[in-house]
């Protein structure tokens, strides 16, 4: 078998499994990258992600994918927050406040498939990058040199692949964080969320790209996703008991959406799917040459758009850190610095900013709910604050952060 010491292997050609390959291309290391789907069926994938940061954006700059994502999405400087009943502005945030503290003063609707897509092609022509398409992993073990990743190839075949460390780019269900025994400690909603894509421009009632709607009953989130032909995306929680096939009957997501935006005549739906929202962040991220990125070690609610974010930040923090040892700049004791930069984040911006979100959004006591608005309401008309607001908001002062834990 060769030894491929200098190589590491990379599970998943999620979002965050293809940054990671690209920077440590660019970085001069070699990686193989093992993706389960094949070209037939890459572009085949549930929507998910949507929203793109401003740091994200600077570090998909830096990997030459923002000049291929920018004319397939939209750029939105602005987000709201609303209260559905007389769908009534609460506040709104401009992320030109952020103008001195990023290239990028907006975030970047654009959807996670066209960002697979186009670093995809990337990838591919890459050449410190083998690519595998088609191909399972399965299992792996490791030593003092290294790891030997077992897959499944397009042939049916099973096959060794060896490296000098693995990372797991998987996705919330990752084998290696199960089969390295790390606790995925957290929770799950009873409730389920339910997405709906309609065909409409909500702008012309006064939303922005992204709205934030709160109400005692039914909080919902409404974003602009694509166009033109413009295609919106709107979430509803439903009752842990709902029955998904009632749930998505035609006549029922009219109904909602008529309840939610009283147009008096029917939306053009033109998707919905239903789903399970997680907060958990894995026990460890790290065990010897194993390590987790991304979702295999931290999940949460869209709520804020930062699942895919914070893990597009995970892959730039452990590519340095990888290139560095495998250049002999570092010990391997970096990768521990990298677990306790990033766990902080997912712990501490991620999962409190997610689960404060929704609090905000569903609180039912109207004194409180009176004092949540008032507050966004003084926030987003006082520029020092609204600045502090969007950092956190959009995961700059995460990396901030970060960048001071040892
Ligand atoms: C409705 C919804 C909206 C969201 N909106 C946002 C948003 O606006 N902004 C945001 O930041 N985040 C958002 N998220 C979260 C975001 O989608 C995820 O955080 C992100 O996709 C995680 O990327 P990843 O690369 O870690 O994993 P994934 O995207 O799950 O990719 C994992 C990859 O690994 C492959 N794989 C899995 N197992 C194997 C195996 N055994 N062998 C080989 N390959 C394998 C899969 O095929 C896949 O390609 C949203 C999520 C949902 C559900």
């Amino acid at each position: 078998m060769p030894q491929f010491s200098d190589r590491i292997i990379v599970i998943g050609a999620g979002p965050v499994g293809l940054c990671l390959s690209l920077k440590l291309a660019q970085e001069g290391v070699a990686v193989c990258l093992i993706e389960a789907l094949g070209d037939d069926n890459f572009l085949e994938q549930v929507p998910r992600a949507g929203t793109n940061h401003p740091a994200t954006l600077e570090m998909l700059d830096a990997i030459g994918l923002y000049e291929r994502l920018e004319p397939r999405g939209i750029v939105a400087p602005r987000f709201q927050y609303r209260e559905r009943q007389d769908n009534a502005l609460i506040a709104e945030f401009d992320h030109a406040h952020l103008k001195d503290d990023t290239r990028f003063p907006y975030v970047l609707q654009c959807e996670r498939i066209k960002i697979v897509e186009e670093a995809l092609k990337l990838a591919k022509a890459h050449p410190s990058i083998e690519l595998r398409l088609a191909t399972t992993f399965t299992s792996f073990t490791q030593d003092a040199d290294g790891v030997t990743a077992q897959v499944t190839n397009p042939a049916g075949e099973d096959e060794a692949i060896r490296g000098a460390y693995l990372v797991s780019g998987e996705g919330a269900r990752s084998i290696v964080r199960k089969d390295l025994d790390i606790a995925f400690e957290g929770f799950t909603y009873p409730d389920r969320t339910l997405n709906i894509e309609v065909a409409y421009d909500f702008r012309t009632h006064g939303f922005a790209e992204r709205n934030y709607i709160s109400d005692p009953d039914e909080w919902s989130n409404l974003f602009h996703w694509k166009g033109p032909p413009d295609r919106w995306r709107v979430h509803f929680p439903t009752e842990p008991e709902e029955d998904e096939a009632a749930l998505t009957r035609p006549d029922a997501l009219q109904a909602r959406l008529q309840r939610f935006l009283p147009t008096g005549s029917d939306f053009d739906i033109v998707g919905t799917n239903l789903y399970v929202v997680h907060q958990r962040v894995a026990q460890k991220f790290r065990k010897g040459r194993a390590i987790l990125a991304g979702d295999s070690a931290h999940v949460n609610s869209p709520i804020g758009a930062m699942g895919m974010n914070s893990g597009i930040h995970d892959a730039f923090n452990l590519a340095e850190k990888l290139a560095a040892i495998l250049r002999k700049e570092a010990g391997d004791d970096v990768l521990d610095r990298y677990e306790r930069q990033r766990r902080h984040v997912a712990v501490q911006h991620t999962q409190a900013q997610t689960i404060r979100n929704k609090r905000l959004l569903a609180e039912k006591d109207p004194a409180v709910r009176k004092k949540n608005h008032e507050e966004l309401r003084r926030t987003a008309e006082d520029p020092k604050r609204a600045r502090a607001f969007l950092l956190r908001s959009s995961l700059i002062e995460s990396l901030r952060e970060a960048e001071a834990i040892q």
